[in-house]
């Protein structure tokens, strides 16, 4: 049935599961639906977004919120725009908070000695002079630590141990994440005198993994930490054998006067409708562990490449397009909340925003959160993509978290999934690194995501609104 409705069949008509479906990239003007297609065509076997990822990984490498390298990337991300030929390259100011990682490591004490693999947590405030010992209780989720007596609690390291299962989807990293996010808080309101938690991973790298966590002006900051896997399977070996487990850990984070930092835009022109515009989005900060090359150099790679093919096209898009490299995704989304802030009042002509945040897998689907009028346009815009292996466009509601701004905003949103097996496995963690990228994978999501943004961008149909949030949405 996919196969029917693909691009490079003649325009007409099929009666599909009883609906009447245009053939070809409709609601494509037929003027355009060749364009198109050989837009597909030529991004599949053209799009090189690696070159860009390596760029920005080996030659920059971390670049984490108001670091000297965050500045560094936000030029090299100027000048690749303007080299690129995109019109109106800019950077528009974010201020952001800075955080930088100390000294850190721990010790089991007992029931054996061993050196553990930590990590503080970003934004984890420092252990006392000397480190912090003390006896460690494990609990198996974030609420666990609800349950937890105060007598319990008192005084311990509280250890979060949830094990993150891979999935294609982002469904084991959103089952597993709130243990990072929550546990310095709720340890803290049991009196704890700081936390560890299993890293929010898939394999068993004894590297481990950071990310960010919240603390509430209203409890006490407590350090927060993470430990590598299989340093996590240790503890949980020996609390299952009732062996009493005590560690020393030290952390050595520290948070810096704000600092300043820039999203990075450039934008092709549409020919028609100009004000109207197709935003395609990454994230440009990355952890300090690692280099960034899957989070989110991919997908810088991907945006970038995506706006090269689209300023080369042979049919200039008839809406603009707009490229965002978001300042600080990961230490507090400061880039996306200052963008939606400074284009609030054309929010309403962001008739669709895209971004490219999970790694560098092929991809497989597409969803998108949009008006309920959207639905059969974003069926058909995905027939474009079939060739590429990616089946219909479904409902959804991931997005990339720039985009949440956007969304509560009423921006509709599209997600170009992608295969993430084997990305939490490097996922911030100094294993993130350039090696791990598939230049293959990556250049069928880019040419997927490059193709749909582009077909949005040729089409004049109106994608509604995206529904206002469920109160019970993340
Ligand atoms: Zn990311
Ligand atoms: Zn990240």
């Amino acid at each position: 049935m996919r196969g029917a409705m693909h691009c490079p069949r003649a325009a007409g008509t099929v009666i599909v599961g009883g609906f009447l479906f245009s053939v070809g990239c409709s609601p494509l003007r037929a003027d355009t639906t060749t364009g198109v297609e050989l837009f597909r065509q030529n991004a599949t076997a053209h799009a090189a977004p690696a070159a860009f990822v390596q760029e920005l990984s080996d030659r920059i490498g971390p670049r984490p919120a108001g670091s000297e390298n965050d500045r560094k990337a936000i030029a090299w991300a100027l000048d690749k725009m303007k080299a690129l030929g995109l019109q109106n390259v800019r950077e528009e100011p974010v201020t952001v908070p800075h955080w930088v990682r100390g000294d850190e490591h721990a010790e089991l004490i007992a029931p054996e000695s061993q050196r553990l693999a930590i990590t503080a947590l970003g934004g984890s405030i420092e252990t006392p002079e000397g480190g912090l010992e003390a006896d460690v209780i494990e609990v198996p989720s974030l609420e666990a630590i609800e349950a937890l007596s105060a007598d319990d609690a008192r005084g311990k390291i509280i250890f979060v141990n949830v094990p993150m299962e891979r999935t294609r989807s982002d469904e084991g990293y959103s089952h597993a994440v709130p243990a990072r996010s929550g546990t310095a808080v709720a340890a803290a309101k049991k009196g704890a005198a700081a936390a560890i938690i299993r890293s929010i991973a898939t394999g068993t790298s004894r590297f481990p993994h950071t990310g960010y966590m919240r603390y509430d002006d209203a409890v006490p900051k407590i350090p927060v930490a993470a430990l590598s896997v299989p340093d996590a399977m240790l503890l949980d070996r020996f609390i299952k054998a009732k062996k009493p487990v005590r560690i020393r850990m030290t952390v050595g984070g520290r948070s810096l006067p704000d600092a300043p930092s820039a999203n990075v835009v450039g934008e092709i022109l549409g020919q028609e409708k100009p004000s109207d515009v197709v935003l395609i989005g990454a994230h440009l900060d990355s952890w300090d562990l690692g280099t960034g090359a899957l989070d989110d150099g991919a997908g810088v790679g991907m945006v970038l490449e995506t706006s090269n093919l689209i300023a080369h096209a042979a049919e200039r898009p008839r809406r603009t397009v707009r490229v965002v490299l978001f300042s600080n995704e990961e230490f507090g989304l400061n880039g996306a909340r200052a963008y939606a802030e400074a284009h609030q009042s054309e929010l309403k002509n962001h008739v669709l925003a895209m971004e490219a945040d999970f790694g560098a897998g092929g991809a497989y689907e597409v969803s998108f959160l949009a008006g309920p009028a959207a639905v059969k346009p974003m069926v058909e815009l995905s027939a474009c993509l079939s060739p590429l292996g990616v089946g219909q466009a479904v409902k959804g509601d991931r997005l990339g978290a720039d985009l949440w701004p956007l969304r509560n905003a009423g921006v509709p949103i599209a997600e170009v999934a992608q295969d993430a097996s084997t990305y939490f496995d490097y996922h911030h963690s100094a294993d993130d690194t350039f090696d791990k990228i598939d230049p293959g994978t990556l250049a069928q999501a880019t040419a997927v995501f490059a193709t749909f943004a582009y077909a949005v961008s040729r089409s004049t149909h109106d994608l509604g609104r995206a529904p206002a949030r469920k109160p019970s949405a993340n």
